[in-house]
């Protein structure tokens, strides 16, 4: 199950731009009409949970935060504001540098979501197709490692390049005291179609998913699983999360974001699951409905929320 508590955070959107270009990025197609949060509208949200303490912890994110200088003043800025994390989600590449690292430790920063495409440097830079990226977010996650104060949380987009990988991954990793949580989140692509074949066969993908989490289980990690269906998982069905903090972002991203289509599944009238997003259109044009293998789940419980894609 996931350790952090996604109520008590929020998540401005406050960069746009990206030194990488993975082949699973979700937004490749409207970053560069987005529009980030503005500097006033982090004061304002600052400034308001100041007076009422809404949130505990507050996640800087966009598609790649630390290319934005202003970074370390917007930490310190929300420290002062009484956030007591901060969190920034990143691909991980600038973590390399020590330097950079105790910057961004010493401004606030004390939880780091950090991309890994895959266990290996081939692999990995095969999918962010920048040479070298493997090591140095690698890197990062080793300085931090040995950071008094900060733990980390990984997130790896799960596609048809990726999924084999998992439980490589997950042994990959085992090295890693501060590593709190580690996060599978199944590709979607922001469309009706898989044009860029990508979309993983829930099926094919489960054997490796189930062994990465008992894995990561054995290393104490906290697991999230995103956009998986849960009667899949069987008596790992507590490890779906689909639920995420609050979220500032242009609202063009919402238009995107239906393209996908959730929560279809033949079972879904009789499926008590709260948390499961179901099949989306690429995936049923891809692989179908899944009839006889998805089953409904019962008594689950648990509320859902939107899901928010993360490269
Ligand atoms: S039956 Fe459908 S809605 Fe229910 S858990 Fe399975 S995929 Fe999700």
């Amino acid at each position: 199950m996931g350790v952090f508590d996604h109520t008590q955070y929020v998540s401005m959107t406050m960069e746009f731009r990206c030194n990488l270009k993975c082949v699973h990025c979700m937004i490749e197609d409207t970053m560069d009409r987005l529009a980030p949060q503005t500097q006033a509208q982090l004061q304002a949200l600052c400034a308001n949970n100041l007076i009422h303490r809404k949130w505990k912890g507050l996640i800087l994110t966009g598609s790649e935060i630390t290319l934005h200088r202003d970074l370390p003043e917007w930490v310190h800025m929300a420290r002062s504001s009484g956030f007591e994390k901060i969190r920034i989600q990143t691909h991980g590449m600038r973590l390399g540098s020590a330097d950079y690292c105790a910057e961004l430790v010493d401004a606030g920063v004390n939880e780091f979501f950090i991309s890994v495409a895959a266990a290996d440097a081939e692999t990995h830079d095969g999918i962010t197709t920048v040479h070298g990226s493997f090591d140095k977010t690698l890197r990062g996650l080793e300085i931090l490692d040995r950071t008094p104060g900060v733990v980390t949380i990984t997130n790896t987009v799960v596609t048809e390049r990726s999924y084999r990988q998992l439980p490589e991954l997950v042994a990959r990793l085992a090295h890693l005291r501060q590593l709190a949580q580690m996060e599978f989140w199944f590709y979607f692509p922001m469309s009706e179609q898989d044009d860029k074949g990508l979309v993983a066969s829930h099926m094919a993908a489960l054997p490796y998913l189930k062994q990465a989490i008992a894995d990561a289980r054995v290393s104490g990690r906290g697991i999230e699983v995103k956009n998986f269906p849960e009667c899949l998982l069987g008596s790992d069905g507590a490890m779906l999360h689909n639920d995420q903090p609050e979220l500032y972002i242009d609202d063009a991203f919402w238009v995107e974001f239906m393209r996908n289509g959730f929560y279809q599944c033949v079972h879904r009238a009789r499926c008590a699951s709260k948390q499961c997003l179901g099949l989306n259109t690429a995936y049923i044009r891809k692989f179908g409905w899944h009839e006889s293998e998805l089953s409904p789940v019962s008594g689950a419980v648990r509320a859902q929320t939107p899901v928010l894609p993360r490269g």
